[in-house]
């Protein structure tokens, strides 16, 4: 699916909303800012970061008392659009084709069960073979025996090799031979999936640690990202999801996933906005080519017109 496809019911929202937001209105008068206010919130963007971007706006028709209704579009794209570029300041790797830092790139993902971390890591993968990247998968959510059986699936179906280990074996120990794989392999990028059991958090922080220590020995320094994976579908419950993980481990990048089933894809703007960490990767459909690296203005261009 193209992004303006993916993203179609969001847009469909919020342009819905926006223009019942400022039927007859002329000016950016203060009901039509505290319409903004709702056509925000009710779109996942959060609380904070909606009240962040209202601020702006006031502040820019505060500088033009007259300012034109039909000016409000390109402000507010704008004024989100430079929040999000401060968040999202700092990328190192962004899309699949430029050249990574570190070989073999190391992507610890993170995420609870059901979110869309197996696909993302699956699209993923497609993605970097298709630019000619060598790639390893590791099955360390041994947790679940479906969770290794459904990456076994991607692993055949983009054609790249896996390393995995029986359910209920350590974790850190299917890291430990990814990592050694990858090596041996002269492989470009490892993507290593993990368990995601937010009900014992001190469980979680452990094993993710062990997880990244037991990587550090194999390859000094990675995990090079960890990558955490959200159900855009889920709102107030990605936040959530985003406080707790960002808790236990240092995330490092997000993904963003099933914005194409859902109205209320301003989740990514206000996700950026609170945890300061970029979002990588958006989520727009459940085949191999549904994933779309997050590029700010095209995110906005496509929800704001
Ligand atoms: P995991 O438990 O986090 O590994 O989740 P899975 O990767 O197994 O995905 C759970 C379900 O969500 C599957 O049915 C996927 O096809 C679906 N899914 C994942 N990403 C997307 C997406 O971007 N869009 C849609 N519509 N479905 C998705």
């Amino acid at each position: 699916e193209s992004l303006d496809q993916g993203l179609a019911k969001t847009k469909e929202g919020v342009f819905k909303k926006l223009s019942r937001a400022i039927v007859g209105k002329t000016t950016v008068d203060d009901e039509v800012l505290d319409n903004l206010e709702e056509v925000l919130i009710t779109s996942d963007v959060g609380v904070d970061t909606t009240l962040k971007v209202i601020e702006r706006v006031e502040q820019r028709v505060a500088e033009d008392k007259y300012l034109g209704i039909k000016e409000l579009q390109g402000i507010l794209r704008d004024e989100i659009s430079s929040l999000l570029e401060e968040n999202n300041s700092g990328d190192t790797v962004l899309d699949f084709e430029s050249p990574l830092p570190q070989k073999p790139y190391v992507i610890m993902v993170v995420g609870v069960n059901g979110v869309g971390k197996t696909t993302t890591i699956g699209k993923m993968a497609y993605q970097y073979k298709k630019a000619g990247k060598k790639v390893v998968l590791g099955a360390a959510d041994t947790f679940r025996a479906a969770a290794i059986d459904q990456l076994q699936i991607w692993s055949e179906r983009v054609g790249v090799p896996i390393v995995k280990q029986q359910m209920g074996s350590d974790p850190a120990s299917v890291a430990y031979d990814t990592l050694s794989s990858a090596l041996n392999s002269d492989a470009d990028v490892v993507i290593i999936d993990t368990a995601g059991r937010l009900h014992n958090k001190i469980n979680l922080m452990n094993e993710l640690s062990k997880i990244k220590r037991v990587m550090d020995k194999v390859i000094p320094d990675a995990p090079h990202e960890v990558m955490l994976v959200l159900d855009g579908s889920t709102g107030q419950n990605a936040f959530e999801q985003a406080k707790q993980f960002t808790a236990a481990t240092e995330v490092t990048s997000m993904a963003v996933t099933k914005l194409d089933g859902t109205a209320k894809g301003g989740v990514v703007i206000g996700i950026s906005d609170q945890f300061k960490i970029p979002v990588r990767y958006i989520g727009i459909g459940e085949g191999m080519e549904d994933l779309q690296v997050f590029y700010r203005n095209e995110f906005v261009d496509s929800l704001f017109g």
